[in-house]
């Protein structure tokens, strides 16, 4: 049995099957940040989620292409650029540069490309003149350009994949001008928005006068560009369903007459104690939030990832005291095999593996995944108890826990607190010593060194510390 997935398109769990005939390559897109403020823990749910889905699909031996865009032209931030008195340069540059930061803080991986909206505005105007040859799209008095829905509907093609609309209240024709609206409000909406005064510099040449994109055509363009005009998985928090990923399925099908995305994914909510976050509650936390009250970014992935995707999941400040207790009862556990394995290497044992696999394999059951992770601790720790585990064993055990961390991605406690770069170093200087270039070894403890870094080296494998 292969790896299901709950796909939103069909409403059901489905054996994930990619497009490539080779059944190798897969091709993902997340919806990714819109800088215009720092993401805040909420945010962070999705994007952790999609960061597990590719390592859990990696896991699996395919070879993901992961494509993370970066919105950094849509009506809010256009509304911070004209209050704050910026350029759009500048005031999404240090966004984008502190997402990228906590990105990498909380261990994911890097997205192969994160496209910038603004860097494909050819890309853009090509769907949308697609969409206007097609009859799909209009120009209207004020100078913008719409999304036809009737059209749309009228050429045989479904809008409303995601979602069930009600069109018996819709009227043809009426339009929505901003980005963001509900599911009651369906019209057609903008796919090329005329100048305003508002815009300031904002803006760019079209063949339909000056202006900027919408934001759901952004997702589109970025995404066809990047993965081809079908690919295999898009995901997203459950609040882009519609419109973003109803308009999107709308442009790109309108446009290239072909099935847009395989399998949709959609993560569930985080509240934070029992609500919705907003700022009036005092509930409202980024990453660097909760990194200045003291909790490490592994605890906050831990927690992150301790639920399905599926469900709301309620974010505490007690859970992150609890995510410390299974953090401690795994750092000791894994502690203790690496003191017992020394220099000895092994190959992953077979049950904890086939147990996560499994899980994971149902719809990504981290919930279950984890339980057979603390069952594997409980065992081992009788074991450790029992002095009944030897050097190749204890080596087995942890090259086991190493495997199914590859897709949690729980950073080692003893690096927990060193920057990312640091620990790229670290990194680096052990595969140096593993593929034996000594001098390359003691280059990098150097510039650890420079950098305010020491590296002891212990039976528990290397540890950083401060000088
Ligand atoms: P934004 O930067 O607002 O475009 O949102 C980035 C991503 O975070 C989108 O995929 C949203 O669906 C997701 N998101 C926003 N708020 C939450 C939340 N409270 N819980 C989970 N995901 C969220
Ligand atoms: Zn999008």
């Amino acid at each position: 049995m292969g790896l299901k997935l709950f796909n939103t398109l069909t409403r059901s769990v489905q054996e994930f099957t990619p497009l490539d005939p080779a059944g190798k390559h897969v091709g993902m897109y997340c919806c990714g940040p819109t800088v215009y403020d720092f993401a805040h823990i909420g945010n962070w749910r999705t994007f952790v989620f999609a960061d597990l889905t590719r390592r859990y699909l990696e896991f699996r031996g395919y070879d993901v292409k992961h494509v993370m865009n970066i919105t950094d032209v849509e009506d809010k931030i256009i509304r911070n650029v004209r209050e704050k008195k910026t350029t759009l340069k500048e005031f999404t540059g240090k966004y984008e540069a502190a997402f990228l930061e906590d990105l990498k803080a909380l261990g994911c991986h890097a997205p192969h490309v994160t496209p910038r909206a603004t860097e494909y505005i050819a890309e853009i105007i090509a769907i949308i003149e697609k969409l206007m040859a097609r009859g799909i799209a209009y120009k209207a008095a004020d100078g913008s350009v719409y999304f036809s829905i009737e059209k749309y509907r009228s050429c045989g093609c479904t809008y409303g994949r995601l979602v069930k609309l009600n069109f018996d209240e819709m009227r043809t024709g009426e339009r929505v001008a901003s980005d963001e609206y509900e599911k009651e409000s369906v019209a057609d909406f903008a796919l090329w928005k005329a100048y305003v005064p508002e815009d300031g510099e904002v803006t760019w040449d079209s063949p339909w006068g000056k202006g900027r994109p919408g934001w759901h055509i952004e997702c589109s363009a970025m995404s066809m560009k990047v993965l081809g005009e079908s690919f295999d998985l898009h995901l997203g928090g459950e609040d882009l369903m519609f419109p973003h990923h109803e308009d999107e399925i709308a442009q790109s099908e309108g446009a290239t007459g072909k099935p847009f995305v395989k399998h949709w994914l959609h993560g569930a909510f985080l509240l934070v104690e029992g609500k919705k976050m907003s700022k009036s509650l005092g509930n409202f936390f980024t990453l660097r939030d909760l990194l200045a009250k003291g909790y490490h970014a592994r605890e906050i992935r831990y927690l992150l990832i301790s639920a399905s995707y599926r469900e709301t999941f309620n974010f505490t400040l007690e859970g992150l005291q609890g995510a410390r207790t299974a953090l401690a009862r795994i750092d000791e556990c894994v502690g203790k095999l690496r003191e017992l394995a020394g220099a000895t290497t092994a190959g992953p044992e077979g049950e904890l593996i086939a147990q996560f696999t499994t899980a994971m394999d149902d719809d990504l059951n981290v919930a279950a995944g984890w339980a057979a992770v603390f069952d594997w601790v409980r065992d081992t720790n009788k074991k450790l108890a029992d002095n009944s585990l030897t050097a190749a064993q204890a080596g087995a055990a942890l090259a086991s826990w190493e495997k199914v961390n590859s897709v949690f991605g729980i950073t080692a406690a003893a690096q927990a607190e060193a920057p990312a770069e640091i620990v790229a170093l670290l990194e680096a200087r052990q595969a140096a010593r593993k593929a034996k270039d000594f001098k390359r070894s003691d280059e990098i403890r150097d510039e650890l060194k420079a950098k305010g870094w020491i590296i002891e080296d212990s039976p528990k494998g290397p540890k950083l510390k401060r000088i």
